[in-house]
C-alpha cells in the first residue's frame, strides 16, 4: 500500500493549516415534500458534526444514512460529472458534490429542489420538461450526405470553437436559475440553447438553415434576455450568456443577408 504522494501531503497540511480538520456542528434546513403524502412543504432542520472540506453531498448522505432515510435527492457520480445533484443550496442552483461546507460559512446551510421544475420528492424534481425542451433542439449531428469512409475530419480550430460548451453536463442548474424560465414556460432554456450553440458552430454538420430557423424564435434564443444567471451558476464554468450571444449575432447575420457569417469562428460551414 502506497503512502500519500508529497501533493496529497502539502495539501493535507495546508489543509490542516486552515482549520479544514476541525469538526463543528452545522444546522442544515432541508426543503421536505412528498405530493402524495404532504398538503404543503416544509423545512426540517438536521444538525450534522461535519468538517468544512466535506462536501454538501456528503453531508446529505450522512443525514440519509444516519438520521433519516426517508429523505429523497438524486446523485450518482459524485464527481461533478453527472449532474444528477442538481439543487439550490443558500438560494443558488449548485451541484451538491462540488459545494462544500465551507463555501457557507458556519451554517445554517439551506437546500431545496431546483425551482420552476415540479417537485417529485424533497430535493429529486421532475426533469421531463427539460429533456423535452432540449430534445426540440436536436441535439445531434445532422449530415445527411453519405458518411465518408473514415471519420467526419475536422480542423482543430473548428473543434475548439465549442470546445467549452461540450462541457455541459445537462445539470439544469442554469435552466433553474434562469428568470425567463420562471416566466415563460415554453422557452427552451440556457442548456438546451448551448447545444444547439454546440451544433450550429459544428463544422460537421450540415442543417445551418434548419438549425438557424429553430432558433430564431422567441421562445428560443430571442426569449434570451441576457440575464447572465446561467453563467454564474454553471458548475462547469461555461459562459453560456456569451455563446447564446454568438447564436443571436449568426442569426442575425444570416436573416440580414444570407451570407456566410462569423467566418473566423463558423469554420468551414
Ligand atoms: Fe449545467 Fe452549465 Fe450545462 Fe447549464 S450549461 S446544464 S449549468 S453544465
Amino acid at each position: 500500500m502506497h503512502g500519500p504522494t508529497p501533493l496529497e501531503r502539502r495539501s493535507s497540511i495546508r489543509g490542516r493549516a486552515r482549520g479544514e480538520g476541525r469538526e463543528m456542528l452545522v444546522t442544515f434546513k432541508v426543503f421536505r415534500f412528498d405530493p402524495q403524502r404532504d398538503g404543503a412543504p416544509r423545512f426540517q432542520e438536521y444538525s450534522v458534526e461535519v468538517k468544512p472540506s466535506d462536501k454538501i453531498l456528503d453531508c446529505l448522505n450522512r443525514i440519509r444514512w444516519e438520521q433519516d432515510p426517508s429523505l429523497s435527492f438524486r446523485m450518482s457520480c459524485a464527481h461533478g460529472i453527472c449532474g444528477s445533484d442538481a439543487m439550490r443550496i443558500n438560494g443558488v442552483c449548485a451541484i451538491a458534490c462540488q459545494r462544500l461546507v465551507r463555501d457557507y460559512g458556519e451554517g445554517p446551510i439551506t437546500i431545496e429542489p431546483l425551482p420552476n421544475f415540479r417537485v417529485l420528492k424533497d430535493l429529486m424534481v421532475d426533469l421531463e420538461s427539460f429533456f423535452e425542451r432540449y430534445r426540440k433542439i436536436r441535439p445531434f449531428l445532422l449530415a445527411p450526405d453519405p458518411p465518408p469512409e473514415t471519420e467526419r475530419l475536422q480542423l482543430p480550430e473548428e473543434r475548439a470553437l465549442f470546445d467549452e460548451a461540450v462541457r455541459c453536463i445537462l445539470c439544469a442548474c442554469c435552466t433553474a436559475a434562469c428568470p425567463v424560465t420562471e416566466e415563460n414556460g415554453a422557452f427552451l432554456g440556457p442548456a438546451a440553447l448551448l447545444r444547439g450553440y454546440r451544433y450550429l458552430f459544428d463544422s460537421r454538420d450540415q442543417a445551418s438553415a434548419e438549425r438557424i430557423s429553430l432558433l430564431d424564435h422567441p421562445d428560443a434564443v430571442w426569449g434570451c434576455k441576457g440575464h447572465g444567471k446561467c453563467t454564474e451558476v454553471c458548475p462547469k464554468e461555461i459562459d453560456v450568456r456569451k455563446w447564446l450571444g454568438r447564436i443571436k449575432k449568426r442569426v442575425h447575420d444570416a436573416k440580414k443577408g444570407g451570407q456566410r457569417v462569423l467566418p473566423e469562428e463558423g469554420g468551414s460551414k
